[in-house]
């Protein structure tokens, strides 16, 4: 066969056996690539366009247990999450680091009945978020981190002191949190990093610019889009790691299999350069509520500041983008929090939207769309290889989601796993000393 792969990273042809096979280089993808490549699985990754170009490039940057989730009852979710940004906070020091992050609170008790029957499933969807309910959450925040110790406890503020922290913040803040949580600045970089780490470690072979574009039951057709090469792989177990494509590819693999599992939300952000907003914020991230009561983030990012984001159901995740009322959306909430910061059209440098892999909801208000991840499993039957195909999860969080679909696969194949990435540094973080102080030594 002659095939002219695409460049980057593995030069080689794809193999025609192989014994797991994960479509989708997002980065739960890549992470469950490097879980089973680790354990000496012969496995060969397969993306469609650059790795970590999806929702993996689209992210708000924020490496945390998700606040916000308290108030959906998901507890699990929040600890776990905690678990995982301190640990990417030791194994990825040169990409992630602590964020702290201003909360404004507007009324100290007011609203905090609503607030608490939004929590009870009572009412629709939380707003007006009270002081007295933030705190509370803050400090299960606290308490869920508390064996790690690694960032500071949260602290409240006065109407003063957050003046101070943040010039600029609306008048009609009484008061506000600091708390801490932490950031990647650069998502994609981290998911190239761990796929050249095991290539560089093992045989296991990532391809991007590879679509998988058909299966049959006994094996898959994929095509390099750079080259127009064709081949066909057989495996013993897929991976169906494609985010918000996961329905599309699962039809793709097996016509008598559609059911919906994902359901995507669109988000969007604008890199704004602006300097009073920029020097207002300075190292802090503003975690803000807009008048409808979905949580709007704001903090300096790549020489700019991000401002982020909308949450609206798409169907079709290739023509997501921002429209002007998701700008102006974006805009309105900012100017709640900084009413006296104009923001000019030509100060927005760039905008850019990506598809949340959500799992099928019949929820009204999609910021009650659980966060969590979840496999669906088909072992080996119709089809001569089994699927296991992943539903949802957080950037946060994909070294767990990868560990437990490479869990999964491993239990296929009969293979027990050897090496625990727990405490496994990556690329460029490997050296590194993880105190903010010895690193600038
Ligand atoms: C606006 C927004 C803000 C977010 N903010 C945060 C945050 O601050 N913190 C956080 O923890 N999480 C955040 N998330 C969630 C997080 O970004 C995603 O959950 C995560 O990146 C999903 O990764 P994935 O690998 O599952 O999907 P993706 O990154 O979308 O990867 C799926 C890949 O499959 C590929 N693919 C599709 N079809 C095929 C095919 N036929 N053959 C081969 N490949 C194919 C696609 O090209 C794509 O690269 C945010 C998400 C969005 C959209």
């Amino acid at each position: 066969m002659d095939v002219q792969s695409s460049p980057f990273p593995s030069p080689v042809p794809p193999p025609e056996t192989v014994d797991v096979l994960v479509i989708g280089g997002g980065i739960n993808g890549i992470s469950t690539f490097r879980e089973l490549a680790l354990q000496g699985v012969n496995v060969v990754l397969m993306e469609r366009d650059d790795f970590c170009s999806g929702a993996s490039a689209a992210l708000s940057r924020m490496v945390h247990g998700g606040l916000r989730y308290l108030e959906n009852g998901e507890f699990r979710l929040v600890r776990q999450s905690l678990e995982e940004r301190d640990r990417l906070l030791n194994n990825a020091p040169h990409c992630v680091s602590p964020l702290p992050t201003v909360v404004p609170i507007m009324t100290w008790f007011r609203g905090t009945l609503s607030t608490a029957a939004a929590f009870f499933n009572l009412a629709g969807k939380p707003r007006h978020r009270p002081g007295l309910m933030i705190r509370l959450g803050l400090t299960l925040y606290d308490l869920m981190s508390w064996r790690s110790r690694s960032m500071p406890r949260h602290s409240g503020l006065s109407r003063a002191q957050i003046r101070e922290l943040v010039p600029g913040i609306t008048g009609e803040a009484v008061g506000g949190v600091l708390y801490y949580d932490a950031r990647v600045t650069n998502p994609e970089r981290l998911g190239v990093e761990m796929v050249i780490d095991c290539e560089a470690a093992t045989q296991a072979r990532a391809y991007s610019y590879t679509e998988i574009v058909a299966g049959d039951g006994t094996g898959l057709a994929w095509r390099d889009r750079l080259s127009g090469a064709e081949g066909r792989i057989v495996p013993k177990v897929v991976i169906n790691a494609t985010g918000a494509w996961v329905d599309q590819v699962s039809t793709r693999i097996d016509r008598t299999n559609a059911h919906k599992r994902v359901e995507g939300t669109k988000g969007s952000h604008l890199m704004i350069r602006n300097e009073a907003l920029k020097s207002a914020l300075g190292d802090h991230m503003v975690y803000y509520e807009n008048a409808d009561g979905r949580i709007c983030i704001t903090f300096a990012h790549a020489g700019a500041v991000m401002v982020g984001s909308t949450d609206i159901r798409v169907e079709d995740p290739d023509n997501a983008v921002c429209f002007e009322d998701e700008k102006a959306y974006m805009l309105s909430a900012l100017a709640s929090v900084f009413p006296s910061i104009r923001i000019a059209d030509e100060e927005i440098v760039h905008v850019f939207t990506g598809v949340r892999p959500l799992p099928v909801s019949a929820e009204g208000f999609t910021g009650r769309i659980s966060r969590d991840h979840s496999i669906e499993v088909e072992p080996p039957g119709a089809r001569d290889y089994a699927v296991l195909t992943l539903m949802g999860g957080k950037w946060t969080t994909f070294r767990i989601f990868g560990e437990e679909v490479a869990d999964l696969a491993l239990a296929q194949l009969g293979i027990a796993r050897t090496v625990d990435t727990r405490n496994l540094r990556i690329g460029g973080g490997r050296d590194l000393p993880v105190e903010p102080v010895a690193r600038e030594r």
